[in-house]
């Protein structure tokens, strides 16, 4: 990489609840458990992936709306976790507004990647994005080095990646001509369903080397590992949910070794 720092990947797709912020968690955990020193940044006013990781509503005192606004630099908006190697920069419902009030601001897509393309103690930064093709997403897409998708296996699901396709097109012949494509991630795959399977079999018809050989089941330790506030790998760090997290780290890893190799 030509530019110091992490490599970043943005974990989007506009559709909600396909797995994104569950993806964001356990992935970046599983990278964790690798000894790679990994950053969550929560990019959804939800909220989410904070939560998920222990940093409680009214602990949040900076933010990544601070991180975008320029009032905090990256180590000051950076918290730790409670798992090894794992820091979060926390959300809070302000980041609703940044789509309005950075509306003037001529750098507004350019603002996550100033923030993050800097020195600093990661090798990976994971951006955990809203479901929505908006200001935010857009940021996270033009601070990326790679998109990730994870996709939920059912009926509209390729529906949905085209659209994302062509923002990457424009972004390349734009703001961003070096993003690539880290892969399509199944989630919430249950292959005693038909349809399910159906989906998986055009998903990887469709897109080829895209798809990670990687999928991620349904598993209900993934949905629980959130309220107690911990990623699943350490939750039940031998459910299926963890082991297949810890399978896309690896496969991740090996993918990106090949290609810089
Ligand atoms: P998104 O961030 O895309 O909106 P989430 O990661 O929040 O999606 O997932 C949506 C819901 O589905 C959450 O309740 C989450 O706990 C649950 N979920 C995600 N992945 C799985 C899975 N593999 N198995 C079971 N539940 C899952
Ligand atoms: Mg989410």
């Amino acid at each position: 990489m030509a530019e110091p720092g992490a490599r970043i990947i943005a974990i989007a797709n506009q559709k909600g609840g396909v797995g994104k912020t569950t993806t964001a968690i356990n992935l970046g955990a599983g990278l964790a458990e690798h000894g790679l020193k990994v950053l969550l940044v929560d990019l959804d006013p939800q909220g989410n992936a904070s939560t998920g990781l222990g940093i409680e509503r009214d602990d949040r005192p900076v933010t990544t709306y601070d991180l975008l606004a320029g009032d905090a630099d990256l180590a000051a908006a950076t918290r730790p976790t409670s798992f090894a190697n794992l820091s979060i920069v926390p959300a809070t419902t302000d980041l609703s507004s940044a789509d309005i009030d950075l509306i003037n601001n001529e750098k507004r897509m350019r603002l996550l990647r100033g923030a993050l393309r800097t020195d600093s103690p990661y090798d990976i930064i994971l951006i955990d994005c809203p479901p929505a093709l908006s200001l935010l997403t857009l940021n996270a897409l033009v601070a990326a080095d790679a998109l990730l998708v994870p996709l939920q296996a059912e009926f509209y699901a390729l529906e949905g990646l085209s659209q994302l396709m062509l923002t990457v097109r424009e972004l390349r012949a734009g703001p961003n001509p070096d993003l690539r494509i880290a892969g399509v991630v199944l989630t919430m795959v249950d292959r005693r369903n038909n349809l399910a399977s159906q989906v998986e079999e055009d998903a990887r018809e469709n897109l080829g080397d895209l798809v990670f050989d990687t999928v991620i089941p349904r598993n209900v330790r993934l949905s629980e590992a959130p309220s107690f506030a911990r990623p699943v790998l350490d939750y039940d760090t031998n459910s299926t949910g963890a082991f297949a997290y810890r399978a896309l780290a690896a496969e991740l890893i090996a993918r990106n070794a090949g290609k810089e190799g």
